[in-house]
């Protein structure tokens, strides 16, 4: 689990690299393209040089399609948001990796019913993956790891952040009784590239990219920790405005229905 973890980590970065250098190149033969259509215009169909530059056009289609192939690639390909229950990845996710790692007891403390959250699942499964591993790290001894999930209606949560999308939220909480961290450590986990792992164990970007994910969801996340006590990730995600058969609606809408 953590090698195919490291190699997805890895393969994002590689992902953002070639995503810039295709998009680049892309502009690039787009340029090439608009000259040779002057040219080709210029010279008009009967000219014995248009068939080259005719050739020349398909070449550069060629080589646009290979840059379309690898930006998509860098995007991570398929891109799935849907209605998601947050709680069965929770669920899914830890049972996996706790076969990995026997000496670590995971508790779940998790809310029934949970509102959906409007969500790519293996997206939000990478995140919590990333999460796991980093709280295993933190205890190689072994410890207990808590996951936590709960309905947040806003005004009702003094750790959801002050500048947000307003509506309700789900918040899930991944606490370690690991090694924690200090606060210079803390203010620069989810830096790209940060790490204090030695080289070849970390690459930093296993925050960085959870980051990004949870920001691409409209959602948050934060942590807290003690040195010697541990760590606690606290993701908030926007719940789903979709109703939803056999699920409770978030309050705020039911209210906004009534005005
Ligand atoms: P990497 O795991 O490759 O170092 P991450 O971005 O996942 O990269 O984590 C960055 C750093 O944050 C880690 O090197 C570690 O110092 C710290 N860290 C992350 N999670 C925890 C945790 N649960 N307990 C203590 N430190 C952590």
């Amino acid at each position: 689990l953590e090698e195919q973890l490291r190699q997805s980590e890895k393969l994002e970065a590689i992902g953002t690299l070639a995503g810039g250098i295709a998009h680049d190149f892309n502009n690039l033969l787009m340029g090439i393209q608009g000259y040779t259509s002057i040219l080709q215009h210029s010279l008009g169909t009967g000219h014995r040089d248009y068939e080259k530059l005719n050739s020349i056009q398909k070449l550069i289609q060629s080589g646009s399609d290979l840059t379309q192939q690898l930006l998509g690639f860098a995007r991570g390909g398929k891109y799935e948001i849907k209605p998601t229950d947050l709680n069965d990845i929770l669920i899914k996710s830890s049972n996996m990796f706790g076969r990995t790692r026997r000496d670590i007891v995971i508790s779940c403390d998790l809310e029934e019913p949970l509102w959906l959250v409007e969500a790519d699942r293996s997206q939000i499964e990478q995140v919590l993956l990333n999460l796991y591993v980093n709280a295993g790290q933190a205890m190689p001894g072994g410890g207990r790891l808590n996951l936590a999930t709960k309905n947040v209606v806003p005004d009702d949560d003094p750790f959801l952040p002050a500048s947000r999308e307003p509506g309700n939220y789900v918040c899930v909480t991944v606490t370690d009784t690991g090694v924690g961290m200090d606060e210079k450590t803390r203010q620069r986990i989810f830096e790209p590239f940060f790490t204090t792992r030695e080289m070849k164990r970390g690459t930093g970007l296993g925050l960085a990219s959870a980051y990004g994910i949870i920001q691409g969801h409209g959602g948050s996340i934060e942590v807290d920790s003690e040195i010697g006590r541990g760590t606690t990730f606290r993701i908030y995600l926007p719940a789903s405005d979709k109703e939803i058969p056999g699920t409770v609606r978030p309050v705020a809408d039911v209210a906004k229905g009534h005005e």
